[in-house]
């Protein structure tokens, strides 16, 4: 799959543009939204283990629970491993603990949640966070609701000390009580398991998948509604994904990939001046600045441009006014600009052939830009050639 979407079908080999855990993650992190299939398995066996404490009168659940019993909390079956590598339920269980750290618990009358050993508060487990107070307490195992009268608030927490404290263990209860402030028990409400990957508190696979593709980090993409819901073809958006990933194959790229190749001239085709890098080639080299300046008279604004792609396609600019199809057009006037600066750059390099100036490529991004955006429903009322001809009173 990896080589089908680099090397095509026959083309022999070529450079892989991005890492194939960015091209899995989904749009939103940066991805092609590929996904990977060891993870999306992960993810959809895990949902037995959010289904189990569900699902308590299900005949799965109760054969499950019968079988292997259950943790002192009552809301999860003992893990299956001292058995045969066929039984799913071991399949299932192994990634217990990845799950538990997606989970916490919601309080209410904290007679389901184990006080030292449960995850319910932000720090993580309090048998982590405080050992020392753990091996002093004699209250293991326990609900919360055996630590304090629910009915008197503020709690009085009770954390059954076999001893006396000494200073810094004192000191330790401190920090552990102001964690503990704020948190409140309901006599009259059941104490509920929340999945924290969602805003929901509710467990889906998509969500578990992309923890699992990140190993916990959160991964985002900044530009990516500039990028996936700009209205320019497929091969156009998926060019100016790479360029806001900064990963396309400019001169500098290529080098650096094969230092024993010499390259040259390796400066930029355009100006014939600097070396050619992603930020050069379509911001900074004074051919694209001269095409942007002509973007910007067009849609009546000046700005200055960033130092970078990414934070370019991440910028908010002030164009014409902020209805649907002002924004739809701008999209495919920011994309008809990348993508036609690239196209002149590879015919200067590979074909026989002078180039254009400034004002003829313009001619050809309005082009471009006013034929997308003419086959949206943004735009039906108009054909290409008017938007293409007075691009202010089309969006108006
Ligand atoms: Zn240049």
């Amino acid at each position: 799959m990896r080589s089908f979407l680099w090397e095509g079908v026959e083309e022999g080999k070529r450079d892989h543009l991005v890492k194939w855990e960015r091209v899995a993650n989904s749009k939103e992190e940066g991805g092609l939204g590929v996904g990977s299939l060891k993870e999306k398995n992960e993810a959809l066996r895990a949902k037995w283990l959010w289904r189990f404490p569900m699902e308590p009168n299900s005949l799965w659940a109760m054969v499950v629970k019968s079988k292997y019993g259950s943790a002192t909390n009552g809301w999860d079956a003992n893990p299956a491993s001292m058995v045969t590598s066929l039984n799913p339920w071991k399949d299932i269980s192994a990634g217990y603990q990845t799950f538990l750290q997606c989970c916490r618990f919601e309080l209410g009358n904290g007679n389901r949640v184990r006080f030292w050993e449960d995850s319910w508060v932000r720090e993580g487990l309090l048998k982590d966070s405080f050992p020392r107070l753990f091996a002093l307490s004699s209250k293991h195992s326990l609900s919360i609701d055996c630590f304090v009268d629910s009915q008197v608030f503020p709690h009085n927490w009770d954390f059954g000390f076999r001893r006396n404290l000494n200073e810094r263990e004192t000191a330790e209860v401190i920090k552990l009580l102001e964690i503990l402030e704020g948190f409140r028990l309901w006599a009259s409400k059941r104490d509920r398991r929340r999945w924290d990957l969602e805003v929901s508190g509710y467990f889906t696979c998509k969500s578990f998948q992309s923890f699992l593709c990140n190993k916990g980090r959160v991964v985002t993409f900044p530009p990516f509604s500039r990028v996936w819901k700009a209205k320019s073809p497929p091969k156009v958006k998926v060019f100016v994904w790479l360029v806001g990933l900064g990963k396309v194959n400019t001169l500098d790229l290529v080098q650096r990939k094969r230092p024993f190749m010499y390259l040259s001239p390796h400066w930029c085709v355009l100006c014939k001046y600097c070396e050619e890098s992603v930020d050069h080639l379509f911001l900074h080299c004074p051919f694209s600045l001269s095409l942007w300046g002509l973007l910007w008279r067009e849609v009546g604004t000046v700005c200055v441009i960033p130092k970078g792609c990414s934070d370019f396609l991440c910028s908010d600019f002030v164009v014409w006014g902020s209805g649907k199809c002002t924004s739809t057009l701008w999209r495919c006037l920011v994309h008809s600009v990348f993508w036609n600066i690239w196209m002149e750059r590879n015919r200067r390099i590979f074909e026989d052939y002078k180039g254009v100036g400034v004002r003829d490529l313009w001619d050809r991004v309005k082009y471009w830009a006013a034929l997308w955006a003419s086959v949206t429903k943004d735009f039906k009322d108009y054909s290409y050639s008017t938007i293409m001809r007075d691009m202010a009173a089309a969006v108006i």
